[in-house]
């Protein structure tokens, strides 16, 4: 049985714009890569000529999405929530936006899928959600107590597939010394970094965690153009283009993957590479 991996992230996008590189360097490799979303993008922003998918977003949104999992050798599922806005945003008062779910509802959505799919790693957004979007935070948020009560048969027993423990939780990350340099860079385009985003409302001087945090650097270069391909298919959310820094630019950054391992503990040591270094297939034990 090969490795199983599952990502529980918030957008259509957030595969390839995020750790697609590293979806796309596992599944080449071999292990059953499985990416969750938890909502279908209406609240996002449109590129420049999408002006006329705004009333149907979702929909164009869903196709995108197929294509981007599909670029990036992994299966789908969603968990089926509205988009939530950015912080403050009116989208997040709609009662089916995902940071109005119950959380115990939630949690068991993700349990369910865990117990299906019998992951060896999970993946989710961090506390910060990466850049504060609350869809992020709201994954996180219901992710981390998913991963520990799959296991446990007492927990959400309605669920019919069996316990099922995976073995390791990790969190994404943006080391804040990568984004000094897309501060940097951004300051000297013309362009203010505290008004960041297609909407202006990403402050990416306050983005990223500490370096020393970071437990896991996965590299991925000989999948940067997969994971350039699979955020092409986000058409009208820009296609990634949106990053506004030069491709030589992103090839040199953009070789990597960070993140933060949430269980078991990680003794501040040596970083990982390999993000199932040393385990062996749940179903192979
Ligand atoms: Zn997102």
């Amino acid at each position: 049985m090969p490795f199983r991996l599952l990502a529980v992230l918030a957008h259509p996008d957030d595969e390839s714009f995020g750790p697609g590189g590293t979806f796309a360097r596992y599944a080449d490799e071999g292990v059953d890569v499985h990416i969750a979303i938890a909502t279908d993008g209406a609240a996002g922003s449109v590129a420049t000529g999408y002006e006329e998918a705004r009333e149907r977003l979702a929909d164009v949104r869903a196709v995108e999405l197929v294509q981007a999992v599909e670029i990036l050798g992994a299966t789908l599922h969603n968990l089926g929530y509205r988009d939530s806005g950015y912080i403050n945003d009116p989208a997040n008062e709609h009662p089916a936006a995902f940071v109005q779910a119950d959380l115990t509802e939630a949690t068991g959505r993700v349990v369910r899928l865990i117990r299906e799919i019998r992951p060896d790693v999970v993946i989710t957004h961090d506390e910060t959600g990466g850049y504060f979007h609350p869809d992020h935070i709201q994954c996180w948020r219901i992710t981390t107590p998913a991963f520990h009560a799959a296991g446990d048969p007492e927990k959400f027993p309605e669920i019919a597939a069996p316990p099922f423990q995976p073995q390791r939780l990790y969190y994404t990350a943006l080391p804040n010394t990568w984004l000094k340099i897309v501060v940097l860079m951004t300051r000297l385009m013309g362009r203010d970094p505290t008004k960041f985003g297609r909407n202006e409302d990403i402050d990416i001087t306050k983005v990223g965690v500490d370096p020393g945090s970071i437990h896991a650097r996965v590299p991925y270069k000989k999948y940067f153009n997969v994971k350039r391909k699979a955020s092409a298919a986000h058409a009208s959310q820009g296609g990634g283009g949106g990053f506004r820094l030069p491709i030589w630019l992103q090839r040199q950054f953009l070789s990597h993957d960070n993140f933060i391992r949430a269980y078991p503990p990680l003794p501040d040591v040596d970083k990982e590479h390999d993000l199932f270094a040393g385990i062996i297939p749940a179903d192979n034990q």
